[in-house]
């Protein structure tokens, strides 16, 4: 009730827009993207590839669960999941996310991306996001790969660090994404949390794997169980 008056309230004093479609917000205590964008984001539907979570042609390119051409590069990684593919809606968000500095919407795509683990066929011990450089954390003012993770409901665990400052990973080819990465992170004192457990790295796109394999490769050093990874969106997927 009181937050139906305030949502009526802000609506009408602010008129605030839509951060992906600009339409104003019926309710904007609920985020800063309308319900009809959220709504539009592409998903992935099974079939997917047991590995990486690409989806598959159909049920008969699933020889032994896995695609046939399994594009990326997951290192220690066991298994992958995103929400879906990099484009449309999805890449809206993503972009307003980061670059128009609104937090609420990682949030909002880790509330998303819960119905991921089932897809996995084990249960979650910790979540533990990718780490931006403290450096390119003040400019963002957030990672959104830790309001994604604390929003995916399995305790977080902050394990990683971030000693080097890489150059943005958009132009890079996939042999120069794992070069420019390797060694970039490393494991803090948190990662004591780590040992023994199924830990979920997060991310908010995966493109070829090259960070999320470097951070797995940091994450090993603090011995878990098992490592696989989840992200909000899944870029260039390979064609098959
Ligand atoms: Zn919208
Ligand atoms: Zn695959």
């Amino acid at each position: 009730m009181i937050r139906a008056l305030l949502d009526g309230a802000l609506a009408a004093l602010l008129a605030p827009c839509c951060a992906v479609c600009g339409a104003l917000l019926d309710r904007p205590l609920d985020g800063a993207v309308c319900p009809t964008c959220w709504a539009g984001v592409p998903r992935f539907s099974p079939p997917l590839c047991a590995r990486c979570g690409d989806p598959l042609p159909d049920r008969r390119a699933a020889a032994g669960g896995c695609c046939a051409v399994c594009s990326v590069d997951l290192g220690p990684i066991a298994a992958a999941r995103a929400l879906g593919p990099f484009e449309g809606r999805l890449a809206d968000l993503i972009h307003a996310c980061k670059y128009g500095r609104r937090p609420s919407i990682a949030t909002g795509l880790g509330h998303r991306m819960r119905a991921l683990h089932g897809t996995l066929s084990e249960h979650i011990d910790l979540v533990v996001p990718v780490p931006l450089h403290p450096r390119r954390e003040r400019e963002r003012g957030f990672n959104q790969a830790a309001l994604v993770a604390a929003a995916l409901g399995p305790p977080l665990c902050e394990a990683l660090t971030r000693r080097v400052h890489t150059s943005p990973q958009a132009a890079a080819s996939g042999a120069a994404r794992h070069a420019n990465v390797r060694g970039a992170f490393a494991p803090n004192r948190e990662a004591r949390r780590v040992r023994g457990r199924v830990v979920a790295l997060v991310d908010d796109v995966l493109t070829t794997g090259a960070t999320l394999a470097a951070a797995a490769a940091a994450l090993e050093a603090a011995q878990p169980a098992r490592i696989v990874a989840l992200t909000a969106a899944r870029a260039e997927l390979a064609r098959r």
